[in-house]
Order: C-alpha cells, then sequence, then structure tokens
C-alpha cells in the first residue's frame, strides 16, 4: 500500500506486520518505525492545531505584508489562526533563511497565531507537482481549516503564482479520500486570495483599522528585509522592499481599501465564486454608504 507521510517529505512505502498500531516504514536503505501512529485508529497521530483559517505564503513574509491585520483581527475575536510559508526564501537579496526564520517566528507571535511552519519547497522554484500537493494537502488536513488564504494567482514573482494554483488545488484533493495520508480528509469551505503586486477588483474588504499598527509591526520584525534602522547590519545592497518607500506604499495602500469601505485601514480579498447573501435588505445597513471615495 502506498501512502503519503504527512511528516515527511517523500512518499514511501509502508508494511503492517500483522501487530495493531506497529508499522514499518520501509524506503531505500533506510527504516522507519512510525512512533506517532494511533493504535486504535491507524492514523497518524496529530498533535497539531486545529484551525479556522490557514494562510500560505510562497516566502516569509509575504502573509504579514498583504493580510496580517485580517489575521490578527480573527486571532482577537477568538479564532485561531495559523500561517505556512511554502519555501525559505533562501534566494533573498537579504538576509538569510536562518533569519528570515527567525523573523519569521516573532511576526507568528505578534500577530497571535496558533501554529506557523516553514515548508522546505525550494525557493524560485515552486510547482504545482504531486510532490509540492501531497505537503499542502498534509497540512490542511492536519490543521482542518475552515478556510484558506492564498496569493492572488496573478503576480510579477512566479513563486506567487504558483502557490496560489498549488494552494486552491490542494484545498480540494485534500478532500479526496483516495488520496491516502493516514489522515482524515478534509476540504476548506473556501479559499480566499489576497493580493501580492498585481491588485483585483476586491470580492471584500475587511476593516483593519483597530489592527493596523500590530500589522506594521509584524511586518517590521523582517529586519533583513525591510527598511528600519538597523538594516545595515544585514548587507548594504539595497533592494526594492528594503527601501522607506515600500512600508509607505504598504501603508498608502491600507488606507486606498480602508477609503473604499469608510475607514482608516482596510484589506481586500478576492473569492473565485459568488458569495451567498440571504437577505439583502438586512445585508446592506446604513454602513454600506461608507466610502470615502
Ligand atoms: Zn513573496
Amino acid at each position: 500500500m502506498q501512502v503519503y507521510h504527512p511528516n515527511n517529505k517523500y512518499a514511501f512505502w509502508e508494511s503492517h506486520f500483522g501487530w495493531p498500531g506497529v508499522r514499518v516504514i520501509m524506503i531505500p536503505g533506510f527504516l522507519w518505525t512510525g512512533q506517532s501512529v494511533d493504535g486504535r485508529t491507524g492514523k497518524v497521530g496529530n498533535s497539531l492545531m486545529q484551525l479556522d483559517a490557514l494562510a500560505f505564503g510562497a516566502h516569509p513574509d509575504d502573509v504579514e505584508l498583504s493580510c496580517a491585520g485580517t489575521l490578527i483581527k480573527l486571532h482577537c475575536r477568538g479564532y485561531k489562526t495559523g500561517v505556512i510559508s511554502l519555501t525559505r526564501g533562501e534566494l533573498g537579496t537579504r538576509g538569510s533563511a536562518k533569519i528570515r526564520a527567525e523573523e519569521f517566528q516573532q511576526a507568528a507571535e505578534i500577530m497571535g497565531l496558533s501554529t506557523h511552519t516553514i515548508l522546505d519547497i525550494p525557493d524560485g522554484n515552486i510547482e504545482a507537482n504531486w510532490e509540492n500537493k501531497i505537503k499542502v494537502i498534509c497540512k490542511i488536513r492536519a490543521h482542518k481549516p475552515k478556510i484558506v488564504l492564498a496569493p492572488f494567482w496573478e503576480d510579477r514573482h512566479p513563486d506567487h503564482g504558483h502557490t496560489s494554483h498549488l494552494v486552491r488545488e490542494a484545498a480540494f484533493l485534500a478532500g479526496l479520500k483516495r488520496i491516502e495520508t493516514n489522515q482524515e480528509v478534509h476540504r476548506p469551505y473556501r479559499v480566499i486570495y489576497y493580493p501580492c503586486r498585481f491588485e483585483f477588483r476586491p470580492s471584500f474588504i475587511v476593516d483593519i483599522t483597530e489592527f493596523h499598527d500590530r500589522k506594521m509591526k509584524a511586518i517590521q520584525a523582517y529586519k533583513s528585509q525591510f527598511h528600519n534602522p538597523e538594516k545595515g547590519k544585514y548587507g548594504e545592497e539595497e533592494t526594492n522592499v528594503s527601501r522607506a518607500e515600500f512600508l509607505e506604499a504598504i501603508l498608502t495602500r491600507a488606507k486606498q481599501y480602508g477609503s473604499h469601505i469608510g475607514v482608516s485601514y482596510g484589506e481586500p480579498f478576492l473569492v473565485r465564486e459568488p458569495l451567498r447573501l440571504d437577505d439583502p435588505v438586512a445585508s446592506f445597513g446604513p454602513e454600506s454608504l461608507q466610502g470615502f471615495l
């Protein structure tokens, strides 16, 4: 029987030798006895946190730049949130994979995430291939998020577009029980897209006014990447995102989207499918008239 193990990089073969709950994994030249298999259910032990919202980014800092305000807002409302970066961002001009991992950790604490993970997909080469789909499927099944956030599928950076396709496909496939990973199947209710460089006409905008300062703190945890007084420690080479103007642009974008809904700061999102609305009268109250443009 071929199964894909949620905690390992590659698919491998496993055999059962008749002892309940004991299995031996065989891959060429290597023997591993699974420790986390539930003897009663046969499922791989899942100590991982069940989430309400799980955001995927191609690189550490993608999610912070685009939708940290919404994740912080959800956390403050009692929801469990998480972020997964598909790569370590090792191709970045400034900093290093190790430094970015430390910054990712600090940003996660600021955002109040219940879980945060960096996967080992190569930076600059994110493919929607089967191996990567299995990695994302395993994470979705482990955390069982109600909603998944992913980058908009059109973007200047190829990794962002590929991440969008990979996450969308994996979110669907995670619900197919014949893709066996020794986990319960789970399909999120909705994949919601956030913009990176390229923008879209949003399906909805979230008011993040109360959480905008905290969002900027999460972004500024990435001291190696963005403008800050210490950035000289991480290299002399200036990049597009290390200039002061970049953070101003992030702030300006939040103000612009906030202006559409009559608040100080907002984050835009896109969904592919029509949104259900059962009571248009109740849904469109006086706040619908708000907006500065
Ligand atoms: Zn990125």
